[in-house]
């Protein structure tokens, strides 16, 4: 009797994997920048081309990685960022699945630079499909840089599924705000098509909206305060004349990483029961910090679901304090840039 059953290669088992954590140029780039923030960077520049269809490039200053880590990272289930199942439940990185690397370098040509602080020289690799074609010591400034070329290069079907340049460059500018709103302390620059879209110097949370958004969101902007046991929030929500037709500038952050919640948007709509005209939805940007053991981040690949242990609770705090918040608005001034 001969067996059937049999181990996927590796390549393959990434290029499965990759399916489900690279949709599209905007994971490529939420995938990378978060990898910058984890590995303490205070500067970041994305660099794309053709709404990142022809080039994805990140460049940190960050730690670095040495010669081995260099070719490690693009290992499946290859992570600095936890050791044991115990850590899955204190997490403080954004990454820990040490699949992102791996699964876009099993469909994209991927290019890497990189060096430790403390050392001399860095590392190239180039890697293809899977495959490391060279590795080489360099002259590469401290930190690291990744360049992604030529996405789903081997999956026409994927590549040919894409959107236009329009659509897909809006994705990708949606995963640079929330990243960038995420860490207001980090300096930010995006040049798309050789022109700057945005840079954005390390400064306070209002600030950093004000320069994502424009000059015209700090009046905009109500503060929220408030810290119970189970949970701390701060943040912004605009004042009700501000609500739009169309959704879009919400935000939930949650240890300094942005989620979607259907189930908290709506306890962000019920504060403002009463105050805002018919088919109009407020703009919020709020910050949760939990116990990281109050939440399971792990239940999607993209993480930005997640689950609370208490959400009744987390909603009835979140309604009450935004309701106090514009309570106020209108007697305290909001124009403090110090917030
Ligand atoms: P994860 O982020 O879940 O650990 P990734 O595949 O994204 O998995 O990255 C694998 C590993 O490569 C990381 O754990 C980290 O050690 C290293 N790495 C990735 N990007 C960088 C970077 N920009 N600077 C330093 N190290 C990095
Ligand atoms: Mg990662």
């Amino acid at each position: 009797m001969s067996s059937v059953i049999r181990l996927l290669p590796d390549h393959v088992a990434n290029q499965i994997a990759a399916g489900e954590v690279v949709q599209r140029p905007a994971s490529v780039v939420k995938e990378l920048l978060e990898n910058a923030v984890d590995a303490g960077a205070t500067a970041i520049k994305l660099v794309i081309k053709d709404a990142g269809k022809t080039l994805i490039q990140v460049i940190d200053d960050g730690k670095g990685m040495n010669e081995i880590d260099a070719r490690m990272c693009f290992e499946r289930h290859a992570t600095s960022k936890i050791s044991i199942a115990e850590d899955l439940f204190q997490l403080q990185t954004k990454g820990f699945r040490g699949e992102a690397l791996a699964s876009i370098a099993a469909i994209a040509h991927v290019e890497l630079k990189s060096k430790e602080h403390t050392a001399e020289l860095g590392t190239q690799v180039i890697i293809e499909g899977s495959k490391i074609t060279s590795q080489e010591i360099v002259v590469a400034p401290s930190g690291t840089s990744f360049s992604v070329k030529n996405l789903f290069f081997n999956i026409p079907a994927r590549r040919n599924f894409l959107k236009s340049d329009q659509v897909e460059l809006r994705h990708v500018i949606d995963e640079f705000e929330r990243v960038a709103l995420a860490h207001n302390n980090i300096q930010f620059t995006f040049i798309n098509n050789g022109s700057e879209m945005f840079n954005l110097p390390a400064s306070n949370f209002r600030q950093r909206i004000v320069n994502v958004f424009g000059g015209k969101t700090n009046e905009k902007l109500v503060p929220v305060q408030e810290t119970t046991e189970i949970v701390e929030v701060h943040g912004f929500v605009a004042k009700p004349e501000f609500a739009k037709k169309s959704r879009g500038e919400q935000f939930f952050f949650v240890n300094d990483r942005f989620i979607k919640s259907g189930y908290l948007h709506h306890a962000v709509t019920a504060a403002f029961e009463g105050l805002l005209k018919d088919g109009t939805h407020p703009s919020y940007f709020l910050y949760l910090t939990l116990p990281p053991n109050s939440i399971d981040i792990n239940i999607h690949p993209t993480k930005t679901e997640i689950k609370f242990d208490d959400e009744q609770a987390l909603y009835a705090i979140l309604r009450a304090t935004i309701k106090h918040s514009l309570g106020q608005f209108n007697v305290s001034p909001v124009l403090d840039f110090q917030k």
